[in-house]
């Protein structure tokens, strides 16, 4: 019995273990070949044992949320994928809640605005989980997760401890935090706390539809992953792109959006190789004719050769 073998019986006695799923048909570009084990977890404490338990048995670990922020190389992702389902929500204190961070962002930050409580309007809109939104900080129409999050519960995945620790100390910046610069690696988010002020739920819910008009105005449909890159200093990432010529460039079935040329979208069978060409020829372009490097937002993972 290989190692992956015994991996997957211990953890199927906490979690939901299959072998060899397609990740395109859990990531918003729609791309992605497979994961070794794939493991559905519906509680933080069980997110905590199965990402100890992966690592403790030294195969490597991807904490999946909704795959929107992430290219997934066509080869897949080798050891354990976790398909973090962990959607428990409690009250703290007035206005102080606690959230799994399987949670969707967007449907959260809905329901909380119909419930009268402010600080999410602007997130109503943005795809993904509580734990992809701590990661990259997420943020839209000047509002981001620093401005409402109080803390995050970590496990350690080699020790298997866990502690909370305040936001203060997770270095959130525009579209990164100490995950992404990896000074946090090897540690997992299994639950936040927001702090929300009191307000006027039908006031709320306007806002939030203002959003959500801007936002259908501006994006494109269909499969993607959102913005490709961070926006430089010197100009928006859109702006760049379009001037080197590649808005609507195509290979295969990916493009660049026709609509917004900071994303890039899957028109049917995109593969993910043929994202990465476009991404890297953008990048190529950008930096010869305006000598600025640009920053990529998707995070390119998994099995690239
Ligand atoms: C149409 C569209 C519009 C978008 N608009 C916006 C926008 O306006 N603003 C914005 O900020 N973003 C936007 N995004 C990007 C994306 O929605 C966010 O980055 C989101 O927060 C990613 O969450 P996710 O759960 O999908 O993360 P995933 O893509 O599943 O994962 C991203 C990374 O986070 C890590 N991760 C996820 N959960 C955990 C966890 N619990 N513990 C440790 N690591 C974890 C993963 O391992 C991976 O490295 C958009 C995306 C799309 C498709």
């Amino acid at each position: 019995m290989s190692t992956l073998d015994q991996l997957a019986e211990r953890l199927a006695a906490f979690a939901t273990v299959k072998r060899d799923e397609l990740l395109s048909r859990h990531t918003t570009f729609g791309v992605g070949g497979p994961a070794d084990l794939w493991v559905t977890v519906e509680s933080p404490d069980a997110l905590a044992g199965v990402a100890h338990e992966a690592t403790a048995a030294g195969e490597s670990l991807f904490i999946l949320g909704s795959g929107s922020n992430i290219l997934v190389a066509d080869a897949g992702i080798r050891g354990v994928v976790v398909d973090n389902r962990a959607r428990q929500e409690s009250t703290v204190d007035e206005g102080i809640f606690r959230i799994g961070t399987g949670a969707s962002f967007a449907g959260y930050a809905r329901k909380m605005c119909r419930q009268g409580w402010a600080g999410l309007t602007w997130a109503v809109g943005i795809p993904g989980t509580l734990g992809g939104a701590v990661v990259y900080n997420a943020g839209a129409y000047g509002g981001c997760l620093a401005d409402v999050l109080r803390s995050v519960r970590l496990v350690d995945n080699t020790t298997g401890h866990d502690r909370w620790v305040d936001a203060s100390e997770l270095g959130l910046v525009y579209r990164g935090s100490v995950f992404t610069r990896g000074a946090l690696a090897g540690q997992t988010i299994l639950e936040a706390e927001l702090a929300l002020a009191p307000g006027d739920a039908a006031a709320l819910l306007e806002e939030a539809a203002g959003y959500d008009t801007r936002r259908l105005s501006a994006q494109p449909r269909g499969r993607n992953a959102g913005s490709m890159f961070k926006n430089p200093p010197e100009q928006p990432a859109w702006k760049l792109i379009d001037a080197v010529g590649l808005r609507g460039a195509r290979r295969g079935d990916a493009a660049v959006s026709e609509k917004h040329s900071n994303f890039f979208v899957n028109h049917g069978q995109a593969r993910a190789e043929d994202v990465a060409w476009l991404v890297g020829e953008a990048e190529r372009r950008v930096f010869d004719q305006f000598g600025i490097r640009l920053e990529r937002e998707v995070s390119f993972v998994g099995d690239w050769g």
